[in-house]
């Protein structure tokens, strides 16, 4: 029994405090806190409907340390889940340690005038968390996240040796609409545009971004063009798999996402340089972001599955073997449960059993952890239980590209 405080009420904020209201015996008290209160208490109104559970709600700027540290303070709680955007981790890390409270997140920090995708500023506050005696658990998501635990339970039940992975991430979801992005637009815009990278041969190769395409039949969706990216999980699954040869991460996309996409940049509106508009500066990448639908209103539009999984080639007991462990998400089911679509529900869940692991003690430390550190077991056991149910398949061959 314990409490915890949620900061962000967004999309995934939603879903992971609609769970935790499922899910009293483990949360018995929770706050949901971000900038803008009424959205807190929109979420608290859908949570006492749905689960008939009363949370408590704050306005906060997560940015500023001094305030969030305050809040934490008062609060009290075991856990500070961050739900908002990258650009706020390192001060809700830092506010952790005034209060002395243990952090997760979903997503890692990002600097607002250089997309990076990197864990070194977090990775730097080990020996502080270490010495604090609290736990940081970073990228409790579904990619990062989920992604990382399929490969820590590949290695701890499928696989002796793992020689391959790739990650296949498909939403095959409809909005309708002609242009929208499932999550944070701006984050979502800055992952997308940035060049692809992945690990091969004991080196980062890269490409230009959305220039190597595939075809790949997903199981519940059907055949897709994917596209090689750089994804945040590369990086923490090449420095703890060091014996994994080649990393690739793949994501689906539309052809009329990417037309308009490519117009979007061709005419510099997905830019995150600051420039001169009518006497004030402006970042055009921002206001795209206000132009476009937000994530969290896609909810009763959007219909069609997501399916997200690992690949990975290896060895079990001397013979060669390729194993594909996925989720299946449906979108309307996840909006009829929390009032979200399935990307905020498939990211909204791993953050609450994330905080459900280091809550019941099921995962502990002290220090600044990715997932691939910790136990699968216990993870994957409620993924089942909670909304997210995977599957194991042997495949016949490896993939063919
Ligand atoms: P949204 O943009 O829908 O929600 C973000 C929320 O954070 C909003 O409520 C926003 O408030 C709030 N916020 C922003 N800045 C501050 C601040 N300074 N102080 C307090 N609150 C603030 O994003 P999503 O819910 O889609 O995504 C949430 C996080 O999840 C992001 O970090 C995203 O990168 C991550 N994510 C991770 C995935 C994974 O699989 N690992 C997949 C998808 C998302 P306001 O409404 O006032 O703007």
């Amino acid at each position: 029994m314990s409490r915890v405080l949620v900061i962000g009420a967004g999309g995934v904020g939603s879903v992971a405090v609609h769970k935790m209201a499922m899910n009293k015996d483990i949360f018995s008290h929770i706050t949901l806190a971000s900038r803008t209160k009424s959205k807190c208490d929109a979420i608290a109104e859908s949570v006492k409907q749905r689960t008939g559970v009363t949370i408590d709600t704050a306005a906060i700027d997560a940015d500023d340390v001094a305030a969030t540290t305050a809040l934490i303070q008062s609060v009290k709680p075991a856990l500070v889940v961050n739900l908002a955007l990258p650009y706020q981790d390192l001060a809700i890390m830092d506010a952790c340690l005034a209060a002395g409270v243990n952090y997760l997140d979903t997503a890692n920090y990002e600097p607002r005038d250089e997309a990076k995708f990197e864990y070194s500023w977090q990775w730097a506050y080990q020996e502080r968390f270490k010495e604090a005696g609290l736990m940081a658990l970073l990228g409790s998501g579904f990619d990062p996240g989920v992604t990382s635990v399929f490969t820590t339970y590949t290695k701890k039940h499928l696989l002796d040796r793992i020689d391959t992975l790739d990650i296949l991430d498909c939403n095959g979801g409809d909005t309708g609409l002609p242009f929208a992005t499932n999550f944070n637009p701006e984050i979502n815009l800055r992952e997308v545009t940035a060049p692809s990278r992945h690990w091969e041969n004991s080196q980062w190769v890269e490409g230009p971004a959305l220039s190597h395409k595939q075809v790949f039949d997903f199981e519940g969706v059907g055949p897709k063009n994917m596209y090689l990216m750089y994804h945040e999980e590369l990086e923490s699954l090449v420095k703890f798999y060091p014996e994994i040869k080649r990393i690739r991460f793949w994501m689906t996309f539309g052809d009329s996402y990417l037309k308009h996409l490519e117009v979007l940049g061709n005419v510099g509106m997905t830019s995150i340089e600051p420039m001169m508009f009518q006497g004030r500066e402006i970042i055009p990448m921002e206001l795209l972001k206000a132009l476009l639908p937000e994530p969290s209103s896609l909810g009763p539009l959007t219909k069609g599955k997501t399916n997200i999984g690992t690949i990975a080639t290896g060895e079990k007991d001397g013979k060669a073997r390729t194993v594909y462990v996925k989720n299946i998400c449906d979108h309307e089911e996840a909006y009829a449960e929390t009032g979200n679509q399935a990307v905020s529900y498939t990211t909204g869940v791993p953050a609450m059993i994330g905080a459900a692991m280091l809550l019941t003690g099921k995962w502990s430390g002290a220090g600044v952890f990715n997932m691939e550190q910790l136990d699968p077991d216990p993870f994957m056991d409620m993924l089942n239980t909670q909304g997210l149910p995977w599957t194991v398949e042997d495949l016949d061959a490896p993939l063919a590209f």
